[in-house]
């Protein structure tokens, strides 16, 4: 614990006169540009990764980041969401997995689960993404297949996600856009989902054409290396996509 008191008592002492000047402003309220929906993981710092300051980022984190699907007691997940939605105006959700996910592991392997009867009834969530990786990726083994099972349990929850009717009204209307990301802890990249290709690509700079191999060193790339192919929709429904997932032998 002495680091983190040792670190509030730094923050106080470094909060330049423009950065209380903010401090001051955000007291009166809150425009987050986006929600971001991610694992609670202790290696992944969205305001890290996407330099962001206080007030930027809505987010919402739990065990593999997960959103249970509509109508679902006690949704916690669902109360944020239509709180950023409807009560902040938040116009993009992103959900971001990540590599190395420990609830990923417990989806691969139940038996890790034996003493965590909480975290196996959470993870009941993500039972369509075990399902999948089951059925479709029987030969995938190691890191690609704990990678590319954080990738399908992204489109899973975006899914479940859609199952909020304010999130399904929004999106229809182009009002809300859906973002599928994946994290790469060993390396700080972050892969984006991209809803032409069913593929995860490595997150281009702003303004930067595409590159025909802008995600060659990936492992996030190396493990999916598939189209997905949920339906989802990043700028609502007109473009929904709705192709089949294909299987991998
Ligand atoms: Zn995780």
């Amino acid at each position: 614990m002495e680091k983190l008191v040792a670190g509030i008592h730094r923050f106080r002492s470094k909060i330049t006169h423009h950065q209380a000047q903010e401090l001051r402003k955000l007291a009166k309220g809150q425009k987050p540009l986006a929600m971001m929906i991610t694992c609670a993981d202790s290696r992944i710092i969205p305001n890290l990764i996407m330099q962001t300051d206080p007030g930027d980022l809505f987010i919402l984190r739990n065990v593999g980041n997960i959103i249970p699907p509509y109508g679902t007691a006690n949704n916690g997940e669902a109360a944020a969401i239509e709180f950023a939605v409807t009560g902040l105006g938040v116009r993009d959700i992103i959900v971001c997995g990540h590599t190395h996910c420990g609830a990923m592991k417990g989806l691969l392997k139940p038996e890790l689960l034996n003493d965590l009867p909480t975290t196996r009834e959470w993870l009941k969530h993500a039972t369509a993404t075990q399902a999948i990786m089951k059925e479709n990726y029987p030969r995938m083994k190691g890191e690609r297949l704990l990678t590319a099972t954080a990738e399908e349990n992204v489109l899973v929850q975006l899914q479940q996600l859609e199952t909020m009717p304010v999130v399904a009204a929004r999106c229809m209307r182009g009002n809300l856009f859906l973002h599928g990301w994946m994290y790469a802890i060993e390396t700080g990249e972050v892969f984006e989902y991209d809803w032409e290709t069913g593929q995860f690509t490595l997150m281009k700079a702003p303004g930067r054409p595409d590159t025909a191999d802008g995600n060659s060193a990936s492992s996030a790339k190396q493990a999916s290396g598939k189209k997905s192919a949920a339906a989802r929709t990043q700028r609502g429904s007109s473009n929904r996509l709705r192709a089949s997932r294909p299987k991998r032998k």
